[in-house]
């Protein structure tokens, strides 16, 4: 059961902790017309913690849907001026950005894919240039999860409503580490220090390639980008604030040499790929490239996946979570990336994250793919850890280090 005091202290992990707002800095807050009573307490809880102004941005998943069912691809795709000018006089003004996520999923998997493409393209052309401002980490920002009746049905189909609403509640609380009688911010100072451990040790180690072995038959060896770095835990703004961009996050994650996997990859859960649920499947890569697969349900699914562009055929991440975390441990596919990434050892087909190479967030795209990184429009992750899982680092000597051991790290 999810008390009011636990909805107060998730408000201010969220503020304090997720974007850390700092005293009289503007806070963007964007959510479901559906959290509107949540809403009023997250933001009493961004004023009480120095927030300077809050501005909340409604969101409605049943406008949404008739925007797409009523307005053509021309006026889909006319974003206006004042959409640049607002996002750009917020950044000018340093603002945080904090997002409430409590969708269902696939909410729009019967919206026109002609006019949603029409419309998040032209919407991405217009704002580029202000994309940098949460992608580099130059402002504060962080995601969360309330439970949904609506999200709740699609996790758990077979409960009633009321049910499924509380069990899913329950399960985010839990692994967003907010309980009714611990103290959220001690344990995700703790969480991320750990995290960061297991990052620094990676680091220092410098593997040339991880051997992957795991019971479902996975043996996978993914070579990485020189001079890579393991990211794990929160970020911190040029400026030195530091911030929790997930909550959850259970994973340190690093680049994969674009052309450097080899060997075979068997999927530990399903993937949600565009309203589709892909499950027992594999994927087999040669010098980076996916060349054969297969799927016991919606192969094609993973077929236009992986056949989305060039690079979506080839690695753009490789994230290590324990089989001991918490989301690994309650068993629940959220369908929500922002949970199910964080449930096992992961993959991602296509795109990588510049700050995985030491100055990549510096450089040109062409720069990074001459340091071996992979480029594609696509970051599509999925998981593959087991309880079993060995992990193995590999130096560029050719000596072997142990990592994981049964499913967890051995450090
Ligand atoms: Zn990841
Ligand atoms: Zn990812």
């Amino acid at each position: 059961m999810i008390t009011e005091k636990m909805y107060e202290k998730m408000a201010e992990l969220a503020v304090r902790r997720g974007v850390n707002i700092q005293k009289g800095q503007p806070l963007v807050l964007s959510a479901d017309v559906r959290d509107a009573a949540f809403v009023r307490v997250c933001v009493r809880k961004a004023y009480e913690a120095g927030a300077g102004s809050v501005t909340v941005n409604w969101l409605d998943e049943e406008l949404t849907k008739m925007d797409y069912e009523y307005q053509t691809v021309e006026t889909l795709s006319e974003i206006p001026d004042w959409v640049y000018d607002r996002t750009k006089y917020q950044h000018d003004k340093g603002a945080a950005y904090l997002r409430i996520l409590s969708g269902k999923p696939g909410a729009m998997k019967d919206a026109d894919p002609i006019k949603v493409n029409a419309y998040q393209q032209a919407y991405y052309r217009k704002v580029a240039d202000l994309q940098s401002y949460t992608m580099n980490n130059i402002g504060q920002w962080s995601l969360f999860g309330l439970p949904s009746k609506e999200w709740a049905k699609v996790v758990f189909p077979d409960l009633s409503e009321e049910e499924a609403y509380e069990k899913l509640g329950d399960a985010i609380f839990a692994v967003t580490r907010v309980s009714e009688d611990n103290d959220p911010l001690q344990e995700w100072e703790e969480h991320d220090a750990q995290l960061m451990r297991h990052a620094d040790i990676m680091n220092g180690h410098q593997f040339k390639a991880l051997h992957f072995t795991s019971e479902l038959g996975t043996d996978l060896t993914v070579e990485l980008v020189k001079d890579h770095i393991w990211v794990g835990g929160g970020c911190t703004t040029p400026d030195g604030v530091y911030f929790d961009p997930n909550l959850p996050t259970e994973e340190i994650f690093c680049m994969p040499l674009k052309t450097g996997t080899n060997g075979i990859v068997y999927a530990s859960r399903p993937l949600s790929y565009q309203g589709k649920v892909i499950e027992d499947f594999w994927i087999r890569f040669e010098n980076g490239k996916a060349v054969d697969f297969d799927a016991k349900k919606e192969k094609d699914a993973l077929k236009a996946l992986i056949e989305f562009d060039e690079g979506s055929s080839y690695l753009g991440e490789v994230a290590l979570v324990p089989y001991d975390s918490p989301i690994s441990q309650s068993g629940i596919l959220f369908f929500n990336t922002l949970y199910d990434e964080n449930a096992a050892c992961h993959l991602a087909l296509g795109r990588p994250y510049p700050e995985n190479l030491k100055g990549g967030t510096e450089m040109s795209d062409e720069e990074l793919e001459a340091h071996g990184a992979n480029a594609s429009m696509e970051h599509e992750d999925f998981m593959f850890g087991t309880k079993e899982m060995s992990i193995d680092g590999i130096r560029e000597d050719g000596t072997v280090v142990p990592v994981f051991r049964n499913g967890n790290f051995v450090f």
